[in-house]
């Protein structure tokens, strides 16, 4: 099937700004929404052409391949969102949805506003964070009011029609030649005024109710991330869709491990002669001890790896891998079989000098020498 050209479908010149384009694209998302056009396959293709438009003209890199090469430029990518959802979770920002998100936008020409979303935060040891791990959240989420029905008003009573507005929710204001369509101040929209209000919710329809929730959070999370429930928002003051709930996670700093992306970095203290004479140590990880081999004269710093013993990747694929980096431990305290042992090393050294030591009383008398005559 013969594709439309990208700046067709968005109806903008080759040469239009990044301001012009995301203009055109939001003028036909609000047209095309699907939440505006129930049923519709025509809006529904028209929407999804235009969402692949933007997706390809608002990345100034992807749009440098298209003007080049064409669809080839930038195909096997396609569009990255699968439906209206994914394109409201990316784009939600840019249409300053705040709570709503989208659906403030799209609520005023298409009957009930989506519910707010709410945000909850999650603290992980790092263990959990490495297995996945369910875990329960208690938090206060608005719910319709058992009294009212929602509605807001007295049991019994019904709400009057906004005089302002004439029940439409809107008013029409003049400014010079401008005439501009506005939130009704009066009844904010909903077109009706709550003469007398229900005594549980104070008119609002809504009261906090606490609920339990069951978060199912993969394997490999890192700090920072969010775990989407969809539709465990507030729900919708209209009817409409309730708004999504985002958990964010913290993960603990571990004791031991340190985490790098998806590897971990573990800093394991070795004597002296298991640095020379080369060693067996056992170092943990997150599924328990394992042994390492330290090869004869590993030097301060270095660094052992550990195959796929770091973080698993939550979206799927190869797991990252424990770093062990080695630092040599100098004793404390020496006994006296120690003590002579090591003077005798001492003395041994004193004639025989390591090699890496050599260099560096070399340089260091190089430096003396250049500083002296300049
Ligand atoms: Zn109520
Ligand atoms: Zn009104």
């Amino acid at each position: 099937m013969a594709k439309t050209c990208y700046y067709e479908v968005l109806n903008v010149e080759r040469s239009s700004t990044d301001r012009e384009i995301s203009k055109a694209y939001r003028k036909l998302a609000v047209k095309f929404h699907p939440d505006s056009n129930p049923g519709d396959e025509e809006a529904s293709a028209k929407f999804k052409q235009a969402a692949e438009a933007y997706e390809v003209l608002s990345d100034s890199e992807k749009r440098a391949r298209y003007d080049r090469h064409g669809f080839a430029g930038v195909e096997g990518g396609g569009s990255q969102f699968g439906s209206a959802e994914d394109i409201f979770a990316a784009f939600g920002e840019m249409f300053g949805g705040g709570g709503g998100g989208f659906g403030d936008i799209f609520g005023r020409s298409s009957g009930p506003r989506r519910g707010a979303d709410i945000q909850i935060q999650m603290t992980l040891t790092l263990e959990e964070a490495a297995s996945g791990v369910t875990k329960n959240v208690q938090f206060e989420r608005p719910a319709n009011c058992g009294t009212c029905d929602g509605s807001g008003s007295k049991p019994g009573t019904q709400p009057q029609g906004c005089q302002q507005c004439g029940g439409r929710g809107q008013v029409l204001q003049s400014a010079g030649i401008l005439r501009v369509q506005t939130t009704c101040p009066v009844c904010r929209g909903a077109g009706k005024i709550i003469v007398e209000p229900c005594t549980d919710c104070r008119g609002q329809g809504q009261v906090a109710k606490e609920v339990d929730l069951e978060v199912v959070i993969p394997g490999g999370v890192d700090d920072g991330m969010q775990v989407r429930l969809s539709g465990e928002g507030e729900p919708s003051p209209g009817g409409g869709r309730p708004g999504d709930c985002f958990c964010y996670i913290n993960v603990r700093k571990h004791k031991l491990f340190h985490r790098e992306g998806q590897n971990l970095i573990l800093q394991m203290p070795i004597s002296f002669t298991q640095a020379a004479l080369g060693a067996e140590i056992e170092v943990p990880t997150l599924e328990g001890p394992e042994t390492i081999k330290i090869k004869r004269g590993t030097q301060s710093g270095e660094v052992f790896k550990v195959v796929g013993k770091g973080m698993p990747n939550p979206r799927g694929g190869r797991k990252g891998d424990l770093l062990i980096q080695i630092f040599i431990e100098t004793p404390k305290k020496l006994d006296a079989e120690q003590e002579k042992l090591l003077r005798q090393l001492a003395e041994l050294e004193k004639t025989n000098v390591m090699p890496e030591q050599k260099n560096f009383l070399q340089r260091i008398s190089d430096y003396f020498a250049t500083s002296e005559t300049t």
